[in-house]
């Protein structure tokens, strides 16, 4: 049991240390560096990836266990070809979140591979595989910090314009100022005590999840990532503003290798591919109509339950001014 809490102990530690102090990048950085559990082996490849060629990424027979008991997925295969959009989808606990925390590598595989154009995560150097994924959480967390450094913390790791992790530089306010007009979050910080400045996080102003949410998209808009993993994404917002984010979603995911999980189907049923996962399988995999095809089918059932809105599980697809 202590095993497995033990990630998330340290990211919770690492947290209340961030919230207790002003962090500055520097600090931050260390930060992250010292609560890693997973390591770096000797000689890490550097993760460089064109900007013209882009990302592919491939799970092969991926197999996880967060405990060394219960198998979480029992060999997944599937490839992400570049710059195309597959949609994670299935019943809650399926193992949709667990793929994306092994891409960013927060734990390693089981069994099998996880490879991003032929490399094994992890052969990778952390800091380049992370450089290159551009992560949008559930649960955004917010640093006890200014609004204007939440959003900036996207710049901290990315690649530069040759496809290389370069180191946290200063932003220029305009760019961060862009960043959230582009979340449409730039009018609400507008209306904030002390605008860009203003505090937020624990000790500060308490954001909405949708705020937060926003804020997690403006951070991934600076990092600008070759790969892209929106986990339910706008899962916090209200209609009219996940419409507005969803537009941006979509545009933001031309051109990039994107991993969608979503519970509310309507926002991927253009996906180019749609994958069901199911008690750590992937079961079904096709588009949208394709899926729709199958009789008696997982992803058709999902479908049909979400348009009828019987599925408390699911966020319905709601009446418009429903808020989640
Ligand atoms: P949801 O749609 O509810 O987000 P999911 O398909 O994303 O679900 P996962 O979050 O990947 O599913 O979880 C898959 C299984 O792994 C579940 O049975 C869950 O209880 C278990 N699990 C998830 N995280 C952990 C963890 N940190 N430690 C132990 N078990 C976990």
């Amino acid at each position: 049991y202590g095993q497995l809490l033990s990630p998330l102990n340290q990211i919770s530690s690492l947290y209340r240390r961030v919230m207790s102090n002003a962090v500055d990048t520097e600090q931050l950085i260390e930060l992250l560096n010292e609560t890693r559990e997973i390591q770096d082996k000797t000689d890490p490849v550097e993760l460089e990836i064109d900007p013209l060629e882009g990302a592919e990424i491939e799970f092969d027979d991926l197999r996880f266990s967060y405990d060394g008991k219960v198998d979480v997925l029992k060999g997944v295969s599937l490839r992400v070809p570049r710059g195309k959009s597959v949609a994670l989808v299935g019943p809650s606990g399926g193992g949709k979140s667990t793929i994306t925390r092994l891409l960013y590598r927060f734990y390693d595989v089981s069994g099998g591979a996880i490879r991003i154009n032929g490399h094994d995560v992890r052969d990778l150097s952390q800091r380049s595989l992370r450089a290159a994924i551009g992560l949008v959480p559930q649960d955004s967390v917010l640093f006890n910090s200014s609004v204007r450094f939440n959003i900036a913390y996207g710049g901290l790791s990315r690649l530069n314009a040759e496809g290389k992790a370069e180191e946290g530089k200063d932003l220029a306010m305009d760019e961060i100022v862009e960043a959230a007009k582009s979340a449409a979050m730039h009018d609400r910080v507008m209306s904030f005590p002390d605008q860009y400045e203003t505090l937020v996080g624990e000790r500060g102003m308490r954001l909405s999840g949708g705020e937060k949410q926003r804020i997690a998209i403006a951070r991934t808009i600076l990092k600008n990532p070759p790969i892209l993993v929106l986990d339910e994404a706008t899962s916090a917002l209200d209609t009219h503003n996940e419409r507005l984010i969803q537009t941006r979603l979509r545009e933001l995911s031309q051109g990039r290798t994107s991993l969608i999980i979503a519970h509310r189907l309507s926002t991927i049923v253009d996906a180019d591919l749609i994958c069901v996962l199911k008690d750590g399988q992937i079961v079904e995999q096709g588009s949208h109509n394709e899926l729709l095809q199958i009789e008696g089918g997982v992803y058709a059932e999902l479908w049909q339950k979400q348009i009828e809105g019987q599925d408390s599980t699911l966020p319905s697809a709601a009446p418009s001014g429903t808020q989640t």
